[in-house]
Parts: C-alpha cells; structure tokens; sequence
C-alpha cells in the first residue's frame, strides 16, 4: 500500500515515536508484537467474535432516502451509531483489550473527550475482568456527564484533570504520565490514531473493518464497491481512518474528512488543525498541530467534545500533504444545523461529532447520481444538553 506507515514509523515526514526514556520499554514491547498478534489466526478468530456478537458488526449501510431527496445525491450512512456502546471507538479497544491480555497486563488506562472511549474502555475492561483508570479533563467530566455515569458502572475510576483547558489534550498528558510511573502491568488503549508509532497503525487496522465491510455493502446496494465520495468527521482520526483504510489506493474513491471549526476558523474558538496547524510534536509523533510563534500548543475548541483536539493523527496529516484527502470544516453551527436536519427526516440522531460529516452534504455540491457515504461515527444520546439549548435558541419546541 502507497499510504502504509515505513519501518521506522512514519507517514512521509510524520509520525515517529518522540517519547520519554521511561516509556520506551513498553512501546518497544508493543511495537515488536502487535502485528505478530493481529496476523495470529487465534486472535483473529477472538476478535471477529466478539466484534460480530458482542459490538453488533456488521454495522449497517443505511441509503437515507429523505436526507438523499434534500440534498440531490445518494446518501447512504454507515451506521457505527449502532455498535455496543454507540460509536465506532469499540472496535479498537475490543482489539486493544485482547493485545493488551497477550502482553500480560492487568491494568489498562485511557484517556477521554467525549466519553465514548472512555466508556468503549471501561466496557471491554468489564468484559475481561481488568482494572480500568480514565483519565477525563475536568470540563468534558461535567458536559458529558451522562457517559461519565457510565464508567462509573461499569467499574472505572474516572480521574478530572484540571490542568490545560481540562479537555482531551490534558487528559492524553495524564494517561502518559501514568504509564510512565506504572511501566510493568499497565497497558495504554489510546483512543484514536495519534501517539507514538506504533498507535496510529494499531488503531488504524483496528478501525478499518469499516471500510472493508463498505466494499461488500456498496456492491450489494450499488453493484460497485466503490463510492464516489466517502466523508468522516475527524478529531485524532480513527473512524476516519478506518472508513478511508481500504480506499486509499483507489484514486476514484474521493476522501473528505472534515474538522470543528468552532465558532469559525478565524474567531480563536476552533480546532481545526489542517487550516490554523503547522508541523509540531505532540503526544510522541511528528504532525499537524495547533500552536502559537513561540510553539506552544493552542487550546481548541468545538461544541463536540470529542474533536477538540489540536493535533491530528500523523496519518492523516500525510495523506493532507499529497492531497490524497480533502480536507473540510464545519462549525458548531452548521454542525447543528445538520444534526436536526439528520434527525427530522431520517429519525437518526447523530453524535455532534458526526454531525461534521454530515454538515458538508450541504457545503459541497455533489452530482444526483454520485453516491456519497458518510460515516456516522456515534449516536447523539450524550449530547442531548447541547441540542436542548440549540432547540431554545431556535425556538424549535
Ligand atoms: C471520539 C469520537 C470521534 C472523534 O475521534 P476520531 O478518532 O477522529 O474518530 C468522532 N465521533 C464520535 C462519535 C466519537 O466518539
């Protein structure tokens, strides 16, 4: 594959592993047996299993009739909203959970914006009897409380962290540092496809079921594997990565990925990465990154609590570079907007995060006979506070 991580663990220019001494044995250990354990057939056979009877997969492909009719092209929704758990982040930490016990580990930390991985996390944690800590920025721990409520059943020790602006980023910052004080027994599931090599090819062939069950999908509904278009949102990259991960040598395939523009790229409230970034090291790999003159990082925002993040995953910073992905943003706004839109005339209600991707349907013009799939990544339960005070606002009631 032309887009394939090297030997060393870049993506062109990015990527990498720029981490602490202290943390080097364990990835060491990961990156000398993770692809080893995903070709074991035994662990294969474990993971289809549990992803077939346990997260619900195959996801399905869903041709959204009345949201094709508004937007004048063929819409068709891959539903990662209906997974156990209600997003696509259970696919990685079913795989993670399952490398992790063949690494003898016993112990497992994450790190959450939303909620969702967190909960993804704690849910395959419970699954397999390990001890689960999230780490949580102190902000996401009170917009997101409903998911919070979750870990807490399931049996994890949800840990607020008060440093940054108390979101994703500053959670990330918490889990390494964990690790790094708890080297042995400890396993790290990162929840996206940043971090040191070798995480963003893990999640990456973790996430990309996705895709590979698109291409029978579309042959079934469409007589062609291939899409015209494939959109997803993008906070660090993973339902991205995994919905594009089998089209990437397939020029005819276009890939959209669409970041939060916050309150517009110009108004310093945003998070996204590709229009304000430039090359920068964060959270062990070489990538794209939001950051000041002097190169400190800049606090994002979005209204989505789960791509908020200034960095991306280095991947998909190369696959920027030679322009194999296109790049879009949405605002809060329009994010919204789309999610209502999504709701009133398919009955779905999407994850805010996912509303991104669905906000471009209406941004870009695409041909009525093109078929366009949008990755719907999460389902809207945990973001009901946010569409309350938008149906206020609009007088929607
Ligand atoms: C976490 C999350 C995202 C953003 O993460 P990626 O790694 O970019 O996919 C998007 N959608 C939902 C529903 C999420 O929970």
């Amino acid at each position: 594959m032309n887009y394939s991580v090297d030997a060393n663990g870049y993506y062109g220019e990015f990527g990498g592993a720029f981490i602490p001494e202290m943390m080097v044995p364990n990835i060491e250990d990961l990156r000398e047996n993770y692809l080893k354990i995903l070709e074991d057939p035994e662990f294969k056979s474990e993971f289809n299993t549990l992803l077939k009877d346990y997260v619900g997969r195959p996801s399905p492909l869903y041709y959204a009739k009345r949201l094709s009719a508004y937007h004048r092209t063929e819409v068709y929704l891959k539903r990662e909203d209906l997974n156990h758990t209600g997003a696509h982040k259970i696919n990685n930490t079913v795989g993670q959970i399952l490398i992790a016990r063949r690494l003898g580990k016993t112990r497992i930390i994450a790190e959450t914006g939303a909620g969702q991985h967190g909960v993804a996390a704690a849910t395959v944690c419970a699954l397999m009897g390990l001890q689960c800590v999230v780490y949580m920025g102190k902000l996401d721990v009170e917009r997101q409380e409903p998911n919070v409520l979750r870990m807490k059943m399931l049996g994890a020790q949800v840990v607020p962290v008060l440093s940054g602006n108390m979101t994703l980023k500053d959670a990330t910052n918490e889990a390494i540092r964990d690790w790094i004080n708890n080297p042995v027994d400890t396993h790290y599931i990162i929840g996206s496809v940043v971090g040191p090599h070798p995480y963003p090819d893990l999640v990456t062939r973790l996430q990309s079921v996705i895709s590979e069950e698109l291409q029978w999908q579309l042959q079934e509904k469409t007589g062609s594997p291939d899409p015209d278009y494939i959109i997803a949102c993008v906070g660090g990259g993973s339902n991205a990565a995994g919905a594009f991960y089998h089209y990437l040598d397939n020029d005819s395939v276009k890939l959209v990925a669409v970041e939060a523009s916050g309150k517009g790229i110009d108004s310093g409230e945003s998070a996204a990465t590709m229009v304000l970034g430039r090359t920068g090291i964060i959270h062990g790999s070489r990538t794209m990154l939001m950051q000041d003159d002097d190169g400190q990082i800049l606090e994002p925002y979005s209204v989505s609590a789960g791509l908020d993040y200034p960095g991306i995953g280095p991947m998909h910073s190369h696959l920027y570079k030679v322009r194999r992905v296109i790049f879009e943003h949405a605002t809060d706004d329009e994010a919204l907007e789309a999610a209502f839109r999504l709701t009133r005339l398919e009955g779905i209600v999407p994850a805010l995060e996912s509303a991104h991707a669905l906000a471009v349907l209406k941004k870009r013009k695409f041909g009525e006979k093109e078929v366009v799939v949008v990755n719907l990544s999460g389902r809207g339960d945990k973001d009901m506070a946010a569409y309350m005070n938008y149906m206020n606002d609009h007088q929607l009631f």
